[in-house]
């Protein structure tokens, strides 16, 4: 009995020791087994926050934030580094569609949730838009943003992840470059002035407008053909005298980048013009050299009769001169008699006077170009009292009567003095140029109508010697006369100065002449008052 009990014992106490054992065996195996967990999760959320860390520095270093989504309404992630790159202080990532939507320009948003939708209906490979976002300071950066997006079998999005890239100053500069095209292709197809762009090898690569409206060469027929046989060509528009110079020939001419020499050439066709070509090169990645062509025509023409005006003048102020020159040494060098010396005395003074009336014209005639009307003061003027009070006060030659005046009340509307002048040099070469027996009239013109504008005016006709046909077109040149053997005096520069004149009054002066039957020029000036302008005016 005593023994069963002494087991029994044993056992009472042997099992809560080896249970004790046990347990603690287990919580010992327990407690290792989370130690060893939590080791684990500290390293995945290590090797987490450093993947992290590395995907924020390559985005900072390329302006770039992530975003991802998970589908719901607030699944949103979109990285710390947005806000900051907005301005604003927050350093936590964005987790809110409402949020996100907040930022974005309210014009851009439409666009976006269609965009957004195409995608997530699979009607796009990727999502791919640009945005507005508004930053701390209310002002707005430009973001391209990309992604794509993941669906499950049903065809649910499950998530969709991408990037963000800060591209303001990208489009700052596109719109710069924009801009900067835009005024050059307004440039150059604005221009009267031809433009011709070669490739790197020497192709054309663009003209402008101009250059057909010059060459009439359509552009399709001259985009890449070689400059030089670009050259041949413009060169079988060229006059022989004129021609094309050749592209080495330019190039050689256009000294250094910026410095432009060139040739002048003239066309035939589609209109005869002289054109300054040149050909500058350039050190550009798409354009090698352009090739310009100004019409310069009407500035060669102006030159030559510039040149051409100067030569006659000096020729024509060289003969009197010449002969005060040679009379006066005559005077100085030589003993002369009384009356001789008086004769030469005189031609000196004629000749003088010569040269002073030359030199007059050739002034007031400047003076007329120049001011080009500007100074001209225009009032109501009764052409009949003009013409009356000029014929009254006019030096009529010995032996003439004075002219036969038949005119009603003309008004028309010009500068008095100037309309007095045109008058008065007409009336003097009426007189000049008809002998002493005839009689010289001034009656009214015809009234014509010339670009919309209503002209009165006077024909001064005379019974002179008149003007062969092939002269009469050359009367208004300056010092054209048709008598050059200097029998009646006279320098050649009375009619131009009326032409001059009439112009800038707004009128006109016509000629016509039968030789030996006499010559009756027309002055037309501009009609005077609105309603007789009305009435005179076709209906
Ligand atoms: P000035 O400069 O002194 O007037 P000018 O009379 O010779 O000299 P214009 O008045 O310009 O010069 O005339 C040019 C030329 O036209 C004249 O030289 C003359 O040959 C011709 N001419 C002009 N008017 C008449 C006319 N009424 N009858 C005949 N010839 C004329
Ligand atoms: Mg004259």
């Amino acid at each position: 009995m005593f023994e069963v009990s002494r087991t029994a014992l044993v056992l009472l106490v042997a099992l809560p020791v080896f249970l004790l054992l046990v347990i603690a065996g287990a919580l010992w195996f327990h407690t290792r087994r989370l130690k060893e967990e939590l080791t684990q999760r500290q390293r995945i959320s290590n090797e987490l926050r450093i993947s992290e860390e590395r995907w924020e520095i390559a985005c900072e270093g390329s302006n770039e934030v992530i975003w991802d989504w998970n589908g719901g309404a607030d699944d949103l992630y979109i990285s710390a580094r947005l806000m900051s790159m907005l301005g604003y202080e927050s350093s936590t990532p964005i987790v809110s569609f409402k949020l996100w939507v907040k930022l974005i320009h309210p014009d851009d948003v439409d666009r976006i949730s269609h965009q957004f939708l195409l995608h997530l209906r699979r009607e796009t490979d990727f999502f791919q838009t640009e945005l507005r976002l508004r930053c701390y300071d209310h002002s707005y950066r430009c973001f391209q943003i990309r992604g794509r997006a993941r669906h499950d079998h049903t065809g649910k999005v499950i998530r969709m992840a991408g990037s963000a890239t800060d591209i303001t100053e990208q489009q700052f500069i596109r719109a710069q470059v924009k801009d900067r095209t835009e005024q050059l292709d307004a440039i150059f197809s604005l221009s009267t002035d031809a433009f011709v762009t070669f490739d790197q090898q020497l192709r054309v690569k663009y003209v402008n407008p101009a250059f057909q409206q010059l060459t009439g060469m359509a552009p399709e027929t001259v985009l890449g053909l070689t400059d030089e046989a670009l050259g041949e060509k413009i060169n079988a528009l060229c006059v022989s005298t004129r021609p094309f110079p050749g592209m080495q020939a330019l190039r050689a001419l256009a000294i250094s980048p910026g410095k432009i020499g060139g040739e002048l050439i003239e066309l035939v066709f589609p209109t005869r013009c002289i054109l300054h070509v040149s050909l500058n090169t350039n050190s550009a990645v798409t354009v090698s050299q352009i090739l310009y062509l100004r019409d310069v025509t009407h500035a060669v023409i102006v030159e030559d009769m510039k040149s051409e005006f100067l030569s006659t003048a000096a020729h024509e102020l060289r003969t009197p001169m010449a002969n005060i020159l040679g009379f006066a040494e005559l005077l100085a060098t030589r003993e002369f008699e009384e009356r001789e010396r008086k004769e030469f005395q005189n031609i000196i003074l004629a000749q003088s006077q010569r040269m002073a009336t030359i030199l007059d014209e050739l002034l007031d005639l400047a003076r007329i170009e120049a001011r080009k009307g500007k100074d001209f003061v225009f009032t109501r003027v009764n052409l009949k009292s003009l013409v009356q009070e000029i014929a009254d006060s006019f030096n009529l030659p010995e032996g003439r009567s004075a002219p036969v005046i038949s005119l009603p009340d003309l008004y028309c509307k010009a500068d008095q003095g100037k309309a007095r002048q045109t008058i008065l040099n007409v009336l003097s070469n009426a007189y000049k140029y008809s002998p002493a027996s005839s009689a010289v009239q001034i009656y009214q013109a015809e009234p014509a109508v010339t670009n919309n504008r209503p002209l009165v005016g006077i024909v001064i006709q005379d019974h002179g010697i008149g003007i062969e046909k092939q002269h009469l077109p050359r009367v208004f040149e300056r010092f054209y006369r048709v008598d050059t053997s200097g029998s009646t005096p006279g320098t050649g520069l009375g009619m131009s100065i009326v032409k001059e004149l009439m112009g800038n009054l707004g009128g006109e002066v016509l000629i016509d002449s039968t030789p030996g039957k006499g010559t009756s020029v027309t002055l037309l000036f501009p009609l005077y008052g609105d309603k007789e302008i009305r009435q005179a005016l076709p209906a």
